[in-house]
């Protein structure tokens, strides 16, 4: 009996290790980006009447035309793992500045949120107050403004549908979906006021943003899911694409994406976002989420194998690097 008792202590130590060498493994390994570094090629742009775009880690975008500057999100604080799991969150003040500093942001008219997790949400209402922005986002993220004690005046909550112009920047906020998840949905019921944990940034819904600017029109999809038909009528040259999570998903999954993202409304460019590590601080290099999350290799060879069979160019963005989404765009097709 004691012999069997041993026996069984030994098995359960050993799943034990290997589970724990399994978590281990799979935290910490990630594609190799390098392997990628042959789609990073639009170049950089320099300042002037131009619309440019600047990715900003996972789905912060700064769209800016010289005269008016918006802001998806607006994340930068990036707490580290041992932080989420153990600790509570909070905006790191003197991080935001500086990131808003090196990305050369002083005034922005807008910081658009894409849905209210932390990611996303979290630092959002600081950027706002420093930049003169107006808080863009559903009632959860409004939630966030008022815990941060961005005022009311500078908060503005908005349903699917709705339409904001700030200069020559007309945003349509479309319906969207979160990609499956432990932390999909959920509402933020009241003022959140960090430091709180990670969990308490409850999604609120999401958006799709789609910017249009004279003739040019990007979407902008921070989540890789979509509600069936958003799209219809509607039309994006340019589709900033949420892959996270995505390559983990059926290849069918995958082609659906696809279809409603960036064939329906006929873009001819998709540029990946929200596929970096943002338990990592920015002014380190990108890396991939790692392989326990996310398997960006997947979506990167689905993304540029459906994009040489259809047409359409697919860019990686270089981290804080100004650049001209609509430069050498493919024609569009029929
Ligand atoms: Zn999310």
């Amino acid at each position: 009996m004691k012999y069997v008792i041993r026996i069984v202590a030994v098995l359960l130590l050993l799943l034990v290790v290997g589970a724990a060498v399994y978590v281990f493994y799979s935290l910490s390994n990630r594609p190799d980006i390098s392997a990628f570094n042959s789609l990073k090629t639009l170049t950089k742009a320099s300042n002037g009447p131009e619309l440019r775009a600047t990715f900003l880690g996972v789905s912060t975008l700064l769209l800016d035309d010289g005269t008016t500057a918006i802001l998806t999100d607006g994340f930068f604080t990036r707490p580290n793992s041992r932080q989420l799991l153990l600790e509570k969150i909070a905006p790191d003040t003197a991080l935001i500045e500086k990131t808003l500093q090196r990305a050369g942001i002083t005034r922005l008219a807008a910081v658009i949120v894409n849905h209210s997790h932390y990611d996303h949400a979290m630092d959002a209402p600081e950027v706002a107050a420093r930049t003169g922005a107006m808080l863009i986002g559903s009632e959860s993220t409004a939630n966030v403004g008022r815990g941060w004690g961005l005022p009311e005046r500078q908060i503005a909550v908005h349903r699917a549908g709705d339409v904001v112009t700030f200069g020559r920047f007309r945003i349509t906020l479309l319906q969207g979906r979160h990609v499956p998840s432990p932390f999909t949905g959920g509402e933020i019921a009241g003022p959140l006021k960090p430091p709180v944990r990670a969990n308490a940034y409850l999604e609120g819904g999401s958006f799709m943003v789609l910017a249009e600017h004279g003739d040019k029109r990007i979407l902008i999809n921070a989540s890789a899911s979509f509600v069936p038909d958003a799209m219809q009528g509607r039309k994006a040259d340019v589709v900033f694409l949420g892959t996270g999570q995505l390559g983990k998903r059926p290849a069918s999954y995958m082609e659906d994406y696809w279809r409603e993202t960036v064939e329906r409304p006929g873009a001819r460019r998709v540029i990946p976002i929200h596929w970096d590590d943002f338990t990592r601080p920015l002014d380190q290099p990108l890396v991939p989420l790692p392989s326990l999350l996310d398997d960006f290799a997947a979506s990167m060879k689905f993304l540029t194998e459906r994009g040489k069979s259809s047409g359409v160019d697919i860019k990686l963005p270089e981290v804080f690097v100004a650049f001209d989404p609509f430069e050498k765009l493919p024609a569009a097709r029929n």
